[in-house]
């Protein structure tokens, strides 16, 4: 874990999943808090040791990951804890998340892990888009779903803490079909981050970039070559069931897995290209036979 010195008050600290701070005086916000308390204390160890206060934590989306270390944080400091309304309701019940991944049925321990149940935290704040202040910084939040259902991200002096809006290059090529609930609206907002009048951002995986537009437009084309591929893979059969289609899929794109939490994973992606398709009427979901299947259009 390395302190990276954005400009003026703003850092990030640098490992698998990046934490954001920013300091004001004798406050100071944790922007996401890794994945377990190992990298909490890590992270408060570090800024402890640059004079850099913690009294706030904002969190962009209920992954492990990114929320794991904030139960720790809650027992060991005096902190508030912000995140949008939904996020909220999975981070403090993270349950929902391998009950989601289980198609609602109460989940199998198999898939009750670290990675994707953390700690439970209560949320002191909810958080909107607009202008809003936290631990005294005034910043502009942004709702960028798409990868999870809200995801807020803090931008602030042109520095955008994009937490999973979008992935580093490198990201993409490691993990090939990155986890995603809804392809149109990740595409939305890859297409908002653009806009932005930004000078920088941090994605959750990956490095700090000013020229980081060129690597959401690689986002944009990895996205579109996944549902280009989705399309072709729906076109080998008249039907398929999302299983089927999740197979062919990881077999095509070389990847093995060996885990339920995997697979599932995997599953809730392919399904949300598909979603994709069907709302641009290139598939379509058919009952048929006791079956739930898709159809190529
Ligand atoms: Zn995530």
């Amino acid at each position: 874990m390395e302190l990276i010195h954005i400009k003026e008050e703003m850092y990030y600290l640098h490992q698998a999943v990046n934490i954001g701070y920013i300091k004001n005086n004798e406050q100071g916000l944790l922007i996401d808090t890794g994945i377990d308390k190992q990298t909490a204390k890590k992270a408060a160890k570090l800024l402890k040791e640059q004079g850099l206060p913690v009294t706030d934590i904002f969190i962009t989306h209920a992954h492990t990951d990114h929320f794991g270390g904030a139960a720790w944080w809650r027992e060991h400091h005096n902190v508030r804890i912000h995140a949008s309304p939904l996020e909220k309701a999975i981070i403090e019940q993270p349950k929902l998340e391998p009950i989601y991944l289980f198609q609602g049925v109460d989940p199998v321990d198999d898939i009750r892990n670290k990675f994707l149940e953390g700690p439970p935290v209560t949320v002191d704040t909810q958080v909107y888009e607009g202008r809003q202040t936290i631990a005294g910084i005034e910043g502009e939040i942004l709702f960028l779903p798409g990868h999870s259902y809200e995801q807020p991200v803090f931008c602030r002096k042109g520095v955008v803490y994009a937490a999973d809006s979008y992935f580093a290059v490198s990201y993409l090529k490691k993990h090939r079909i990155p986890f995603m609930v809804d392809i149109e609206k990740a595409c939305a907002s890859l297409q908002q981050l653009l806009s932005l009048e930004a000078e920088g951002a941090v994605p959750g995986h990956g490095e700090y970039e000013q020229q980081f537009q060129q690597t959401v437009e690689a986002n944009l084309n990895w996205h579109q070559q996944l549902l280009d591929e989705m399309e072709d893979e729906l076109h080998k059969h008249s039907v398929q069931t999302i299983d089927a289609l999740t197979t062919a899929f990881l077999n095509r794109k070389h990847i093995s897995i060996t885990q339920l939490s995997m697979f599932l994973l995997y599953r809730t992606a392919v399904l949300a290209y598909v979603k994709a398709l069907a709302g641009q009427h290139k598939a379509q979901f058919v009952i048929q036979d006791n079956q739930w299947l898709i159809k190529p259009l």
